[in-house]
Protein backbone atom coordinates (compact mmCIF):
# COMPACT_ATOMS: atom_id res chain seq x y z
CA UNK A 1 0.00 0.00 0.00
CA UNK A 2 2.04 3.08 -1.33
CA UNK A 3 1.33 6.65 -0.39
CA UNK A 4 2.10 9.31 -2.74
CA UNK A 5 0.02 11.73 -1.23
CA UNK A 6 1.05 12.73 2.28
CA UNK A 7 3.99 13.97 4.14
CA UNK A 8 3.11 17.59 4.71
CA UNK A 9 3.82 18.20 8.74
CA UNK A 10 1.18 20.59 9.75
CA UNK A 11 2.03 24.44 10.85
CA UNK A 12 5.49 25.56 10.67
CA UNK A 13 4.57 29.37 9.82
CA UNK A 14 4.54 31.65 13.46
CA UNK A 15 0.96 33.25 12.49
CA UNK A 16 -0.85 29.49 12.76
CA UNK A 17 0.42 29.12 16.28
CA UNK A 18 -1.94 30.93 18.38
CA UNK A 19 -5.16 28.93 17.02
CA UNK A 20 -2.90 25.56 17.00
CA UNK A 21 -2.28 25.85 20.37
CA UNK A 22 -5.16 25.05 21.39
CA UNK A 23 -6.43 21.98 22.46
CA UNK A 24 -9.48 20.14 21.17
CA UNK A 25 -10.77 22.19 18.34
CA UNK A 26 -14.13 22.50 17.71
CA UNK A 27 -14.96 21.96 14.03
CA UNK A 28 -15.16 25.61 13.44
CA UNK A 29 -11.64 26.65 15.18
CA UNK A 30 -10.60 23.46 12.93
CA UNK A 31 -11.60 24.41 9.66
CA UNK A 32 -9.77 28.32 10.42
CA UNK A 33 -6.52 26.14 11.17
CA UNK A 34 -6.79 24.58 7.68
CA UNK A 35 -7.91 27.59 5.88
CA UNK A 36 -5.20 29.29 7.07
CA UNK A 37 -2.98 26.98 6.10
CA UNK A 38 -4.16 26.85 2.57
CA UNK A 39 -4.27 30.30 1.94
CA UNK A 40 -0.25 30.46 3.18
CA UNK A 41 0.46 28.10 0.80
CA UNK A 42 -1.27 29.83 -1.90
CA UNK A 43 0.48 32.86 -0.95
CA UNK A 44 -2.64 35.05 0.27
CA UNK A 45 -2.00 37.86 2.52
CA UNK A 46 -3.09 37.78 6.39
CA UNK A 47 -6.01 40.24 5.24
CA UNK A 48 -7.07 37.24 2.74
CA UNK A 49 -7.49 34.77 5.92
CA UNK A 50 -9.41 37.55 8.03
CA UNK A 51 -11.86 38.01 5.21
CA UNK A 52 -12.34 34.37 4.77
CA UNK A 53 -11.99 33.08 8.02
CA UNK A 54 -15.95 33.72 9.37
CA UNK A 55 -18.78 34.14 7.84
CA UNK A 56 -19.74 37.59 6.57
CA UNK A 57 -23.64 36.98 7.47
CA UNK A 58 -25.05 34.76 10.47
CA UNK A 59 -28.44 35.16 11.37
CA UNK A 60 -30.20 33.82 14.59
CA UNK A 61 -33.87 33.38 14.77
CA UNK A 62 -36.95 32.08 17.26
CA UNK A 63 -39.64 30.29 15.38
CA UNK A 64 -42.54 30.13 17.60
CA UNK A 65 -44.46 27.12 16.89
CA UNK A 66 -47.99 25.55 17.81
CA UNK A 67 -47.52 22.10 18.84
CA UNK A 68 -49.95 19.44 18.72
CA UNK A 69 -50.96 19.51 22.47
CA UNK A 70 -51.93 23.33 22.25
CA UNK A 71 -48.50 24.33 23.63
CA UNK A 72 -46.72 27.27 22.17
CA UNK A 73 -42.51 25.86 21.57
CA UNK A 74 -39.84 28.42 20.68
CA UNK A 75 -37.32 27.15 18.32
CA UNK A 76 -33.89 28.47 17.15
CA UNK A 77 -32.27 28.76 14.28
CA UNK A 78 -29.69 30.02 12.14
CA UNK A 79 -28.21 30.77 8.93
CA UNK A 80 -24.99 31.46 8.04
CA UNK A 81 -23.82 33.02 4.54
CA UNK A 82 -20.13 32.56 4.44
CA UNK A 83 -18.76 34.41 0.98
CA UNK A 84 -20.41 35.81 -1.74
CA UNK A 85 -17.92 37.24 -4.05
CA UNK A 86 -18.50 34.15 -6.46
CA UNK A 87 -22.31 34.04 -6.51
CA UNK A 88 -25.10 33.36 -3.93
CA UNK A 89 -24.71 31.39 -1.18
CA UNK A 90 -26.21 27.72 -1.45
CA UNK A 91 -26.18 25.27 1.09
CA UNK A 92 -28.76 22.79 3.10
CA UNK A 93 -30.53 23.24 6.35
CA UNK A 94 -30.46 20.73 9.29
CA UNK A 95 -33.15 20.09 11.60
CA UNK A 96 -30.98 18.13 14.51
CA UNK A 97 -30.62 18.57 18.53
CA UNK A 98 -27.22 19.15 18.41
CA UNK A 99 -27.38 22.38 16.25
CA UNK A 100 -24.79 25.04 16.87
CA UNK A 101 -24.11 28.46 15.80
CA UNK A 102 -20.41 26.90 15.51
CA UNK A 103 -21.32 24.17 13.60
CA UNK A 104 -23.39 26.12 10.95
CA UNK A 105 -20.61 28.88 10.85
CA UNK A 106 -17.89 25.54 9.90
CA UNK A 107 -20.96 24.05 7.78
CA UNK A 108 -21.41 27.60 5.46
CA UNK A 109 -17.27 27.52 5.08
CA UNK A 110 -17.21 23.99 4.22
CA UNK A 111 -20.33 24.76 1.62
CA UNK A 112 -18.25 27.41 -0.13
CA UNK A 113 -15.15 25.06 -0.31
CA UNK A 114 -17.02 22.24 -1.96
CA UNK A 115 -18.38 24.69 -4.50
CA UNK A 116 -14.73 25.82 -5.12
CA UNK A 117 -13.78 22.15 -5.58
CA UNK A 118 -16.61 21.38 -8.28
CA UNK A 119 -16.50 25.00 -9.51
CA UNK A 120 -20.02 25.95 -9.18
CA UNK A 121 -20.77 29.71 -9.17
CA UNK A 122 -21.61 29.88 -5.84
CA UNK A 123 -20.23 30.73 -1.83
CA UNK A 124 -21.61 28.88 0.90
CA UNK A 125 -24.60 28.83 3.13
CA UNK A 126 -26.58 26.67 5.81
CA UNK A 127 -29.17 26.82 8.28
CA UNK A 128 -29.79 24.73 11.10
CA UNK A 129 -32.48 24.29 13.47
CA UNK A 130 -32.30 23.13 17.18
CA UNK A 131 -35.56 20.53 16.86
CA UNK A 132 -35.05 16.48 17.31
CA UNK A 133 -37.87 15.95 14.19
CA UNK A 134 -38.04 11.96 14.67
CA UNK A 135 -40.43 13.88 17.90
CA UNK A 136 -42.54 15.90 16.00
CA UNK A 137 -45.54 15.27 14.32
CA UNK A 138 -45.76 16.27 10.13
CA UNK A 139 -48.04 18.90 11.39
CA UNK A 140 -45.38 20.60 13.99
CA UNK A 141 -42.65 20.16 11.31
CA UNK A 142 -44.54 22.32 8.70
CA UNK A 143 -44.84 25.16 10.83
CA UNK A 144 -41.55 24.46 11.58
CA UNK A 145 -40.26 24.82 8.05
CA UNK A 146 -42.59 28.05 7.51
CA UNK A 147 -41.65 29.50 10.38
CA UNK A 148 -38.16 29.41 9.42
CA UNK A 149 -38.57 30.76 5.68
CA UNK A 150 -40.95 33.18 6.95
CA UNK A 151 -37.89 34.69 9.76
CA UNK A 152 -35.37 34.72 7.20
CA UNK A 153 -36.50 35.80 3.99
CA UNK A 154 -34.99 38.83 4.04
CA UNK A 155 -31.65 37.11 3.93
CA UNK A 156 -32.57 34.86 1.22
CA UNK A 157 -33.63 34.09 -2.53
CA UNK A 158 -33.23 32.06 -6.14
CA UNK A 159 -29.90 34.82 -6.90
CA UNK A 160 -28.81 35.70 -2.71
CA UNK A 161 -28.64 32.48 -1.02
CA UNK A 162 -30.36 29.15 -1.77
CA UNK A 163 -31.13 26.36 1.05
CA UNK A 164 -31.84 22.66 0.37
CA UNK A 165 -31.75 19.43 2.38
CA UNK A 166 -29.45 18.26 5.05
CA UNK A 167 -29.39 15.59 8.22
CA UNK A 168 -33.25 15.10 8.49
CA UNK A 169 -34.53 17.69 5.94
CA UNK A 170 -36.26 16.21 2.86
CA UNK A 171 -38.32 16.95 -0.40
CA UNK A 172 -41.51 17.58 1.93
CA UNK A 173 -39.31 19.99 3.63
CA UNK A 174 -37.59 21.60 0.54
CA UNK A 175 -41.79 21.77 -0.50
CA UNK A 176 -42.91 23.59 2.45
CA UNK A 177 -40.26 25.86 2.34
CA UNK A 178 -41.16 26.70 -1.22
CA UNK A 179 -44.40 27.32 -0.96
CA UNK A 180 -43.53 29.60 2.17
CA UNK A 181 -41.35 31.80 0.18
CA UNK A 182 -43.61 32.11 -2.96
CA UNK A 183 -46.41 33.00 -0.81
CA UNK A 184 -44.04 36.13 0.82
CA UNK A 185 -42.78 36.89 -2.09
CA UNK A 186 -46.01 36.39 -4.71
CA UNK A 187 -44.50 34.98 -7.65
CA UNK A 188 -43.42 30.83 -8.24
CA UNK A 189 -40.12 30.88 -7.04
CA UNK A 190 -38.60 27.63 -7.51
CA UNK A 191 -35.26 28.58 -7.81
CA UNK A 192 -35.80 29.66 -4.42
CA UNK A 193 -34.77 25.67 -2.73
CA UNK A 194 -33.02 22.60 -4.12
CA UNK A 195 -33.97 19.31 -3.61
CA UNK A 196 -37.96 19.38 -4.16
CA UNK A 197 -39.45 16.96 -5.54
CA UNK A 198 -39.90 16.47 -9.44
CA UNK A 199 -43.20 17.67 -9.67
CA UNK A 200 -42.56 21.26 -7.81
CA UNK A 201 -39.32 21.43 -10.24
CA UNK A 202 -36.92 19.31 -8.73
CA UNK A 203 -33.94 17.22 -10.42
CA UNK A 204 -33.69 13.64 -11.20
CA UNK A 205 -30.99 12.43 -9.38
CA UNK A 206 -30.63 14.87 -6.83
CA UNK A 207 -32.00 12.02 -4.19
CA UNK A 208 -28.99 9.97 -4.77
CA UNK A 209 -26.98 12.72 -5.80
CA UNK A 210 -24.68 12.94 -2.95
CA UNK A 211 -24.61 9.34 -2.74
CA UNK A 212 -23.61 9.01 -6.63
CA UNK A 213 -20.81 11.41 -5.67
CA UNK A 214 -19.37 9.35 -3.38
CA UNK A 215 -19.52 6.48 -5.25
CA UNK A 216 -17.52 7.84 -8.09
CA UNK A 217 -14.79 8.99 -5.39
CA UNK A 218 -14.54 5.42 -4.03
CA UNK A 219 -13.81 4.49 -7.07
CA UNK A 220 -11.13 7.36 -8.60
CA UNK A 221 -10.06 6.29 -5.17
CA UNK A 222 -9.83 2.59 -5.80
CA UNK A 223 -8.09 2.98 -8.90
CA UNK A 224 -5.20 4.94 -7.69
CA UNK A 225 -4.92 1.81 -4.63
CA UNK A 226 -5.33 -0.80 -7.86
CA UNK A 227 -8.00 -2.23 -6.04
CA UNK A 228 -11.10 -4.05 -8.12
CA UNK A 229 -14.33 -2.45 -6.82
CA UNK A 230 -16.00 -6.40 -6.84
CA UNK A 231 -15.19 -8.02 -4.50
CA UNK A 232 -13.89 -5.06 -2.54
CA UNK A 233 -15.07 -4.85 1.74
CA UNK A 234 -17.06 -1.70 2.35
CA UNK A 235 -17.68 -0.57 5.61
CA UNK A 236 -20.64 1.95 5.71
CA UNK A 237 -21.13 4.38 9.08
CA UNK A 238 -24.75 5.92 8.64
CA UNK A 239 -28.33 4.95 6.70
CA UNK A 240 -29.19 7.80 5.86
CA UNK A 241 -29.86 9.22 3.02
CA UNK A 242 -26.20 9.29 1.60
CA UNK A 243 -25.47 5.98 3.35
CA UNK A 244 -28.52 4.47 2.52
CA UNK A 245 -28.28 4.67 -1.24
CA UNK A 246 -24.46 4.23 -1.32
CA UNK A 247 -24.61 1.12 0.55
CA UNK A 248 -27.06 -0.37 -2.43
CA UNK A 249 -24.97 1.69 -5.13
CA UNK A 250 -21.67 -0.58 -4.02
CA UNK A 251 -23.86 -3.32 -3.62
CA UNK A 252 -25.40 -3.01 -7.03
CA UNK A 253 -21.52 -2.73 -8.04
CA UNK A 254 -20.30 -5.89 -6.46
CA UNK A 255 -19.00 -4.67 -3.60
CA UNK A 256 -19.36 -6.64 -0.26
CA UNK A 257 -20.37 -4.18 2.27
CA UNK A 258 -19.71 -5.89 5.38
CA UNK A 259 -20.80 -3.65 8.05
CA UNK A 260 -23.34 -0.41 8.07
CA UNK A 261 -24.94 1.81 11.31
CA UNK A 262 -27.61 3.86 11.99
CA UNK A 263 -27.68 6.00 15.48
CA UNK A 264 -28.55 2.96 17.79
CA UNK A 265 -25.92 0.08 17.01
CA UNK A 266 -24.23 -1.44 13.84
CA UNK A 267 -24.36 -4.54 11.83
CA UNK A 268 -21.72 -6.81 10.61
CA UNK A 269 -21.59 -9.74 8.64
CA UNK A 270 -17.96 -10.15 7.10
CA UNK A 271 -19.69 -12.46 3.89
CA UNK A 272 -21.68 -9.27 3.01
CA UNK A 273 -25.26 -7.76 4.81
CA UNK A 274 -28.20 -8.36 2.65
CA UNK A 275 -28.49 -4.56 1.71
CA UNK A 276 -31.54 -4.83 -0.43
CA UNK A 277 -33.64 -6.20 2.80
CA UNK A 278 -32.38 -3.72 5.22
CA UNK A 279 -32.96 -1.12 2.91
CA UNK A 280 -36.32 -2.11 2.71
CA UNK A 281 -36.72 -2.25 6.48
CA UNK A 282 -35.27 0.93 7.30
CA UNK A 283 -37.33 4.18 8.84
CA UNK A 284 -37.53 7.51 6.90
CA UNK A 285 -34.43 8.73 9.66
CA UNK A 286 -32.30 5.90 8.86
CA UNK A 287 -33.10 3.19 11.50
CA UNK A 288 -32.84 -0.23 10.79
CA UNK A 289 -30.48 -1.88 13.95
CA UNK A 290 -33.72 -1.93 16.19
CA UNK A 291 -34.70 -4.93 14.51
CA UNK A 292 -31.90 -7.17 15.48
CA UNK A 293 -30.42 -8.58 18.28
CA UNK A 294 -26.78 -9.47 17.25
CA UNK A 295 -25.62 -5.97 17.13
CA UNK A 296 -21.77 -4.34 17.69
CA UNK A 297 -21.36 -0.92 18.13
CA UNK A 298 -20.92 2.19 16.08
CA UNK A 299 -17.52 2.23 17.58
CA UNK A 300 -16.60 -1.37 16.59
CA UNK A 301 -17.73 -0.77 13.01
CA UNK A 302 -15.38 1.91 12.25
CA UNK A 303 -12.01 -0.68 13.44
CA UNK A 304 -13.47 -3.70 11.41
CA UNK A 305 -11.44 -5.36 8.44
CA UNK A 306 -12.30 -3.60 5.39
CA UNK A 307 -10.70 -1.95 2.19
CA UNK A 308 -13.11 1.11 2.93
CA UNK A 309 -14.66 2.96 5.37
CA UNK A 310 -17.38 5.42 4.53
CA UNK A 311 -17.99 7.81 7.45
CA UNK A 312 -21.40 8.64 6.54
CA UNK A 313 -23.74 9.98 9.92
CA UNK A 314 -22.11 12.89 11.80
CA UNK A 315 -19.04 14.75 12.73
CA UNK A 316 -15.87 13.67 14.61
CA UNK A 317 -16.26 10.22 14.38
CA UNK A 318 -12.73 9.04 13.60
CA UNK A 319 -10.56 10.48 16.63
CA UNK A 320 -6.71 10.35 17.65
CA UNK A 321 -8.76 7.70 20.37
CA UNK A 322 -9.45 5.14 17.35
CA UNK A 323 -7.20 6.19 14.32
CA UNK A 324 -4.98 4.01 14.80
CA UNK A 325 -7.07 1.40 15.00
CA UNK A 326 -8.74 1.63 11.27
CA UNK A 327 -8.07 -1.21 9.46
CA UNK A 328 -9.22 0.28 5.75
CA UNK A 329 -7.04 1.63 3.67
CA UNK A 330 -9.29 4.26 1.91
CA UNK A 331 -11.38 6.31 4.46
CA UNK A 332 -13.84 8.15 1.70
CA UNK A 333 -16.07 11.13 4.03
CA UNK A 334 -19.44 11.28 3.25
CA UNK A 335 -20.72 12.68 5.89
CA UNK A 336 -19.40 16.76 6.39
CA UNK A 337 -16.78 16.45 9.37
CA UNK A 338 -16.05 13.02 10.83
CA UNK A 339 -12.13 13.14 11.09
CA UNK A 340 -10.32 15.24 13.56
CA UNK A 341 -8.07 16.91 12.53
CA UNK A 342 -5.21 15.24 14.54
CA UNK A 343 -7.26 12.12 13.32
CA UNK A 344 -6.14 13.09 9.96
CA UNK A 345 -2.33 13.28 11.05
CA UNK A 346 -2.77 10.05 11.80
CA UNK A 347 -4.63 8.37 8.94
CA UNK A 348 -2.05 10.28 6.94
CA UNK A 349 0.95 8.60 8.59
CA UNK A 350 -0.37 5.57 8.22
CA UNK A 351 -0.66 5.45 4.56
CA UNK A 352 -4.37 5.73 4.21
CA UNK A 353 -5.77 7.64 1.41
CA UNK A 354 -8.25 10.07 2.97
CA UNK A 355 -10.99 11.55 0.54
CA UNK A 356 -12.23 14.55 2.22
CA UNK A 357 -15.51 15.34 3.40
CA UNK A 358 -15.61 18.78 0.74
CA UNK A 359 -15.03 16.55 -2.03
CA UNK A 360 -16.45 13.21 -1.43
CA UNK A 361 -20.05 14.72 -0.61
CA UNK A 362 -19.88 17.16 -3.18
CA UNK A 363 -22.47 15.18 -4.94
CA UNK A 364 -25.10 17.02 -3.71
CA UNK A 365 -24.58 20.42 -4.09
CA UNK A 366 -23.23 19.61 -7.48
CA UNK A 367 -26.96 18.12 -8.58
CA UNK A 368 -28.85 21.08 -6.78
CA UNK A 369 -26.85 23.42 -8.94
CA UNK A 370 -28.52 21.64 -11.86
CA UNK A 371 -31.67 21.89 -10.03
CA UNK A 372 -31.18 25.56 -10.23
CA UNK A 373 -30.10 25.91 -13.23
CA UNK A 374 -33.11 23.88 -14.52
CA UNK A 375 -35.24 25.96 -12.81
CA UNK A 376 -34.11 29.50 -14.34
CA UNK A 377 -34.09 28.05 -17.69
CA UNK A 378 -37.42 26.48 -17.36
CA UNK A 379 -36.12 23.19 -19.28
CA UNK A 380 -35.63 19.97 -17.06
CA UNK A 381 -32.84 17.45 -18.28
CA UNK A 382 -33.20 13.39 -18.50
CA UNK A 383 -32.19 11.23 -15.38
CA UNK A 384 -28.97 10.50 -18.26
CA UNK A 385 -28.17 14.23 -18.82
CA UNK A 386 -27.91 14.66 -15.10
CA UNK A 387 -26.22 11.56 -14.07
CA UNK A 388 -23.79 12.16 -16.93
CA UNK A 389 -23.01 16.21 -16.32
CA UNK A 390 -22.34 14.93 -12.18
CA UNK A 391 -19.32 12.09 -13.35
CA UNK A 392 -17.83 14.62 -15.35
CA UNK A 393 -17.49 17.15 -12.50
CA UNK A 394 -17.10 14.91 -9.75
CA UNK A 395 -14.34 12.67 -11.64
CA UNK A 396 -12.46 16.25 -12.59
CA UNK A 397 -13.06 17.42 -8.80
CA UNK A 398 -11.60 14.50 -7.77
CA UNK A 399 -8.14 14.58 -10.12
CA UNK A 400 -7.71 17.86 -9.31
CA UNK A 401 -7.42 17.16 -5.61
CA UNK A 402 -5.45 13.94 -6.01
CA UNK A 403 -2.95 15.71 -8.58
CA UNK A 404 -2.49 18.50 -6.12
CA UNK A 405 -1.94 16.40 -3.07
CA UNK A 406 0.80 14.52 -5.58
CA UNK A 407 2.30 17.47 -6.72
CA UNK A 408 2.65 19.95 -3.74
CA UNK A 409 3.51 16.96 -1.22
CA UNK A 410 -0.19 17.80 1.47
CA UNK A 411 -2.32 15.10 2.32
CA UNK A 412 -6.37 15.74 0.05
CA UNK A 413 -7.68 17.40 2.63
CA UNK A 414 -5.28 20.40 2.59
CA UNK A 415 -5.19 20.21 -1.37
CA UNK A 416 -8.76 20.35 -1.22
CA UNK A 417 -9.02 22.99 1.00
CA UNK A 418 -6.71 25.26 -1.06
CA UNK A 419 -8.34 24.68 -4.72
CA UNK A 420 -12.01 25.29 -2.50
CA UNK A 421 -10.51 28.23 -1.79
CA UNK A 422 -8.76 29.94 -4.77
CA UNK A 423 -11.64 30.73 -6.65
CA UNK A 424 -12.99 32.82 -3.31
CA UNK A 425 -10.03 34.34 -2.99
CA UNK A 426 -9.47 35.47 -6.43
CA UNK A 427 -13.11 36.87 -6.74
CA UNK A 428 -12.44 38.60 -3.46
CA UNK A 429 -9.38 39.88 -4.72
CA UNK A 430 -11.04 41.25 -8.29
CA UNK A 431 -13.84 42.93 -5.95
CA UNK A 432 -11.18 45.12 -4.30
CA UNK A 433 -12.69 43.67 -1.17
CA UNK A 434 -8.98 42.53 -0.12
N1 LIG B 1 -26.61 19.66 2.39
C1 LIG B 1 -25.85 19.23 1.28
C2 LIG B 1 -24.37 19.45 1.54
O1 LIG B 1 -23.94 19.57 2.66
C3 LIG B 1 -26.35 19.80 -0.03
C4 LIG B 1 -26.34 21.29 -0.14
C5 LIG B 1 -27.02 21.80 -1.40
O2 LIG B 1 -27.52 20.99 -2.16
O3 LIG B 1 -27.03 23.03 -1.58
O4 LIG B 1 -23.59 19.44 0.65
Amino acid sequence: MGSSVITEERGETKEQQPIKEKENLNLFESTQVIIKEALDKLGYSPEMYELLKEPVRLLTVRIPVRMDDGSVKIFTGYRSQHNDAVGPTKGGVRFHPDVTEDEVKALSIWMSLKSGIVDLPYGGGKGGIICDPREMSFRELEALSRGYVRAISQIVGPTKDIPAPDVFTNSQVMSWMMDEYSRIREFDSPGFITGKPIVLGGSHGRDSATAKGVTICIREALKKRNIPLKGARVVVQGFGNAGSYLSKFLHDAGAKVVGISDAYGALHDPDGLDIDYLLDRRDSFGTVTKLFKNTITNKELLELDCDILVPAAIENQITEDNAHNIKASIVVEAANGPTTLKATKILTERGILLVPDILASSGGVTVSYFEWVQNNQGYYWTEEEVEQRLEQVIVKGFNNVYDTAVNRKVNMRLAAYMIGIRKMAEASRFRGWV
